[in-house]
């Protein structure tokens, strides 16, 4: 059992520079004001620190593991916060289906057709569509879930006809390059295939490119992110 990390007691302080990041690097790409949302991760974190993080007005809220992300939901549920949305952004296995169909309303991190069925037969019908992103691994990197971004149309095409899921767009991870201008450029590629499959799949409701997190948020943004996923920068240092 490894203990939860302590609240920042400035996390109220904490999440609006991060918002600052993400205005002035919008504003410096030259792209409209509300681009770019801000998804906040709070795995490993307490609700506690979800309750100030929405007492402080953020709404949108990333969980990699399953059952620590439905036990938040119900917690924070209970405490009033209603109009939270939740975000699954880890792997997911077959056997978390259900409760990721059940809990959440977005996942990030989908590359797989029979995982994407199970969901979509799962998805509770008073429940709006679960909003997917297929996650794609751009740059090969070993130890990562996706596909690869040549299988990422015929995936694309396959999910959009599942009648419980809604297909808004890609989510990536670069490897931890120390260069930047190699960040950079995976994450215009990123775009890049994004815009294309965009063209190619002609939806209305594509327009989510999950993209950027606490280090690297800039870059992203400037390559066209449309929501970056923020742990550390708001919440510490996992430990
Ligand atoms: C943990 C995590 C994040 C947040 O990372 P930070 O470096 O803490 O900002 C973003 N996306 C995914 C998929 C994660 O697992």
């Amino acid at each position: 059992m490894t203990t939860l990390p302590l609240i920042p007691d400035n996390l109220p302080l904490a999440l609006a520079q991060v918002q600052q990041r993400i205005a002035q690097a919008t504003a410096q790409a030259g792209r409209a004001p509300d681009a770019v949302r801000l998804l906040a991760v709070s795995k490993t974190f307490p609700a506690e620190a979800v309750a100030q993080a929405a007492a402080a007005g953020q709404r949108a809220f990333g969980e990699n593991y399953v059952q620590e992300g439905v036990a938040k939901i119900e917690t924070l549920r209970e405490q009033g916060y209603t109009d939270l949305e939740w975000h699954c952004i880890g792997p997911l296995q077959s056997r978390k289906t259900a409760q990721v169909a059940a809990h959440f309303d977005w996942l990030h991190s989908l590359s797989r057709l029979d995982i994407a069925e199970r969901l979509s037969r799962q998805r509770p019908p008073d429940l709006p569509p679960l909003q997917i992103c297929l996650q794609v691994n751009m740059d090969g990197g070993a130890n990562k879930s996706g596909i690869a971004p040549e299988q990422a149309l015929e995936l694309a095409q396959a999910v959009c006809k599942l009648p419980h899921l809604q297909l808004r767009g890609l989510m990536s991870i670069p490897e931890p390059y120390d260069d930047p201008q190699q960040t950079l450029a995976v994450h215009r590629a990123t775009r890049t295939l994004f815009d294309d499959l965009g063209a190619q799949l002609a939806l209305p409701q594509w327009n989510t490119l999950s993209m950027g997190m606490s280090h690297d948020l800039e870059l992203a943004i400037a390559a066209g992110s449309t929501m970056v996923r923020v742990g550390s920068a708001i919440f510490g240092a996992r430990g």
